[in-house]
């Protein structure tokens, strides 16, 4: 489902160039779970933007379902990302102003999705937000919400338009342990039931024991 053949990643500041990804070659199939460990700063995130196309290689390739990312328009990409991707982030990047249940419609309506009109979103969504256990804080804004109800919205967000592939940067990362295991529940769940792949970057030991697979980077490689 997912493939990275051994990605590069260079960042230049001025003079100084920051070589973060050395030589990255990972197979994630289908339905699985793969967790990427390692120190801060080994270049986690910067591997995980590269599988998710939210940020290029310097050299070598992804191919999500065959397809490479490399030369495909930034337009073809957006819609990828869209449609077959959900992504979580550690600090939740929900829109302040809008409430848990439009955070969780706005990528089905940024996609306009034309077979789903808008009540049937609301009634997808909240479905997905009665799922993560909100059923009662639809109406709520962000900074109503506790850190780890804002993370189940996001969660939720990520899952609207059905994607097959889920990216999760340090999802746990902001939480205490017990919203921590809640997120670890849903996301086994998801696996389970709805065959999501999943791809967690985490410090977080009992988030990396969901995975089948552990890919431990340090120094820009794979270990
Ligand atoms: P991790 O997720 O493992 O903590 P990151 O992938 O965030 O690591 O970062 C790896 C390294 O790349 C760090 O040293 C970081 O400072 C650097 N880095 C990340 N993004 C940029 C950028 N846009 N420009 C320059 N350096 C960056």
């Amino acid at each position: 489902m997912l493939e990275a053949r051994d990605i590069h990643k260079y960042y230049s500041n001025g003079k100084e160039k920051l070589s973060v990804l050395k030589g990255v070659t990972l197979k994630i199939s289908e339905g699985e779970i793969a967790a990427i460990v390692g120190p801060s700063g080994a270049g986690k995130s910067t591997l995980l933007h590269i599988l998710g196309g939210l940020d290029k290689p310097t050299t070598g390739e992804v191919f999500f379902e065959g397809k490479s990312l490399r030369h495909v328009s930034e337009s073809w990409l957006c819609g990828i990302r869209n449609s077959s991707i959900g992504f979580v982030f550690q600090f939740y990047h929900l829109l302040p102003e809008f409430s848990a249940l439009e955070n969780v419609m706005l990528p089905a309506i940024i996609s306009r999705r034309p077979s789903l009109e808008r009540h049937a979103l609301e009634q997808a969504a909240r479905i997905l937000l009665a799922e993560v256990g909100l059923r009662h804080r639809v109406t709520h804004l962000p900074a109503q919400l506790s850190g780890g109800e804002q993370q189940r919205v996001a969660l939720a967000r990520a899952l609207i338009n059905g994607p097959k592939l889920l990216l999760c940067d340090e999802p746990t990362g902001n939480l205490d342990s017990e919203n921590g295991k809640q997120i670890c529940q849903l996301l086994k769940n998801l696996n389970s039931e709805k065959k999501a792949t999943i791809v967690i970057v985490t410090h977080n030991t009992e988030v990396a024991s969901l995975a089948s697979k552990i890919y431990k980077i340090k120094d820009g490689k794979l270990e």
